[in-house]
């Protein structure tokens, strides 16, 4: 049998097994946004990595190394925001082709810098290798959180109310922009700087960590409609999402209509959002709500549910069943139709 017939998540599933059984007391492995190391002081200790392949994840003509810097970085903030942490250091392992020019190197420490230095994150080490190939960029970022304001994928609960921290879909719409060709005007300058530049919700995490109301959190780097599945495996639930209900930008609503775009398409499953996905009890939510808007200046957005059969996920638009062909991106299985 090939990957390509079992994906990324068949893959995870196949080989956590073993790794998972006889976990010091304290630990937590495999199947969340980092691994948990409590350190028996009331906090733990959040360990995340990350790896991005040129050709994959980015494309070195259409991608400046500072941005590239940032974004490698960003993605694994990201996942230490999820579990409702402070990230504190970070390691970095490089695969580099031998003909990679010294100043684009220089440029991609400089953007990796100006945001470690921002977040207080501090690189600690790593590796440097030479690639025969595609550049590798591979990030550890360890984090600390008390153990209380921690985030399982595993916490989420029937009714429960689905929320996310930020617009859906700008980052995918930039990459349209990017592979189309597209003229840039306001809208696409907009959505370019979202694509490439994401900021990790670490304000956002820390804050919903600190609330007893929020039950399961992870960060939405794949697309709603396919992060959502963890949480629901991890959960054993199911789910509902009001498709009229997601956060759109109106760059994003705008540049769809202009371009001939698939907005649900893209807000749903187009991903590299890196807001945060998160279950809120429902009977804290006016609470949760409330302390969000007051530290943001914006709403917390409500799109569905924890609801129904376990391991279905049911689209509604407008309180009507909606139907919708494609899904989240798979490393390995590719998009499906
Ligand atoms: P995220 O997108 O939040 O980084 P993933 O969906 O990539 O998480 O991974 C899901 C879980 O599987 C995570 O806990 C991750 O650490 C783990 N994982 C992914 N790939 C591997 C691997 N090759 N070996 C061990 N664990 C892995
Ligand atoms: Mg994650």
């Amino acid at each position: 049998m090939k990957l390509s017939e079992i994906g990324e998540f068949g893959l995870i599933n196949r080989i956590s097994p073993p790794f998972l059984h006889d976990l010091p007391e304290g630990v937590v492995g495999i199947g969340d946004d980092a691994a948990i190391i409590e350190r028996g002081n009331g906090e733990a200790l959040l360990v995340t990595t990350d790896t991005l392949v040129e050709e994959i994840h980015f494309l070195k003509a259409k991608t400046s190394p500072r941005e590239l810097g940032e974004k490698s970085l960003a993605v694994n903030l990201s996942d230490i925001a999820a579990m409702g942490g402070t990230p504190t250091s970070a390691f970095l392992a490089l695969g580099l082709p031998r003909d990679t020019g010294v100043e684009w190197i220089d440029e991609f420490f400089a953007g990796l810098h100006q945001l470690a230095a921002r977040e207080r994150v501090a690189l600690l080490g790593g590796d440097t290798t030479r690639s025969p190939g595609p550049i590798l960029i591979t990030i550890t970022v360890l984090g600390r959180a008390p153990l209380s304001h921690i985030k399982r994928r595993s916490a989420a609960q029937a009714g429960d109310i689905l929320c996310v921290t930020g617009d859906l879909g700008d980052s995918a719409g930039g990459l349209r922009v990017m592979l189309e060709e597209l003229p840039v005007g306001e809208d696409e300058r907009y959505l370019l700087e979202r694509h490439h530049r994401p900021r990790a919700h670490l304000a956002e995490g820390r804050l919903l960590g600190a609330q007893p109301g929020v039950r399961a959190m992870m960060d939405v780097s794949d697309g709603v409609d396919s992060d959502i599945r963890r949480i629901m495996e991890q959960s054993s639930c199911g789910a509902r999402i009001d498709l009229e209900q997601l956060p759109v930008s109106p760059a994003l609503r705008s540049a769809s209509s202009h371009h001939g775009w698939d907005l649900t398409e893209l807000v749903l499953a187009g991903g590299e959002d890196y807001c945060l996905l998160l279950t809120v009890d429902p009977s804290a939510m006016a609470t949760v709500s409330e302390a969000f808007r007051e530290k943001f200046a914006r709403e917390l957005s409500a799109i569905g549910t924890i609801a129904g059969a376990q391991g279905r996920l049911e689209l509604f638009r407008d309180g009507r069943p909606a139907r919708l062909g494609k899904h989240g991106f798979d490393h390995f299985l590719g998009r499906s139709a």
